[in-house]
């Protein structure tokens, strides 16, 4: 008769799995060290874990950006909002000052139902995620034919823009679309990994420009720096962008100081 358990009976002297003293310990969990069996063994971004460690938040990390994510507006999603607010105006003023007349309806006409899109795409509606890629096609085509062929180079931007968009990871995650581990892995890496260092680097570049956010992005980068580390769980990365944040969180501050001292030593030159 066959046994009904996925490995065979294990040899007496051999360890056994708490939970289920019939099957033999295949290893240990890589976070909390509990002995696992076959039963019991989980696989996360290719570790080892017992059942209860595979479920939590920064083991399965990338699950856990999905749900955070899950049916939640981004902020390409308020801009399709904004922007739909603005259709709507243009399409009812065309309308009541054109009249309903020929090429006037038209456009108008088109911009009500461009900005209609918009607002279901706001809300979330399946069907405006795909509608939202036709709106700018209609429209360069609308304007080819009132303003002329001019009108379709300057009418290829918000194509592409609606196509990234269709594309865009948390825009997917927004209308519950599914999405691949591997999109998933860079949207983390995007959005979620070792957000203080990214922030630094940003602060860098804008402190070239204003003095108080320089200090403020050395800091940040600092601390980024510090918590760099590729072999956690999850990885935590961007040492690149944290040494980049450092080096211009460093010049700015001190170019600005000195452009102060420069600045002072004049003034107290001119007054003596
Ligand atoms: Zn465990
Ligand atoms: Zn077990």
């Amino acid at each position: 008769m066959e046994s009904p358990s996925l490995a065979p009976p294990p040899a007496a002297d051999e360890a056994r799995c708490q939970s289920h003293p019939d099957q033999a310990v295949l290893g240990t969990c890589t976070r909390c060290g509990t002995f696992f069996c076959a039963l019991d063994r989980e696989t996360v971004n290719d570790k080892d874990y017992c059942t209860t460690c595979a479920t939590r938040p920064e083991v399965d990390y990338l699950e856990a950006f999905r749900l955070k994510h899950w049916g939640k507006r981004d902020s390409w999603a308020w801009f399709v909002g904004f922007s739909a607010l603005i259709y709507l105006a243009a399409g009812a003023r065309l309308l009541m000052r054109e009249g309903l007349r020929d090429s006037g309806l038209m456009v108008g006409l088109i911009s009500l139902a461009g900005g209609t899109v918009g607002v279901c795409f706001w809300l979330g509606l399946p069907f405006a995620r795909l509608a939202l890629c036709f709106v700018p096609i209609v429209a360069m085509v609308t304007s080819a034919f009132t303003v002329g062929p001019g009108a379709i180079s300057s009418g290829i931007w918000p194509i592409i823009v609606t196509l990234s968009i269709y594309q865009n990871t948390r825009n997917k995650l927004f209308f519950k679309e599914e999405v691949s581990r591997e999109a998933l892995e860079k949207a983390w890496n995007l959005y979620a990994n070792n957000a203080v260092a990214r922030t630094g680097f940003l602060l860098g570049l804008v402190g070239l420009l204003a003095f108080p956010l320089a200090p403020v992005a050395l800091l940040c980068s600092i601390i980024g720096l510090r918590r760099v580390d590729p072999t956690a769980t999850p990885p935590i990365g961007r040492k690149g962008q944290a040494i980049a944040g450092i080096v211009l969180g460093a010049v700015s501050t001190l170019g600005w100081t000195a452009f102060w001292v420069v600045t002072r030593l004049n003034q107290f030159g001119q007054a003596h």
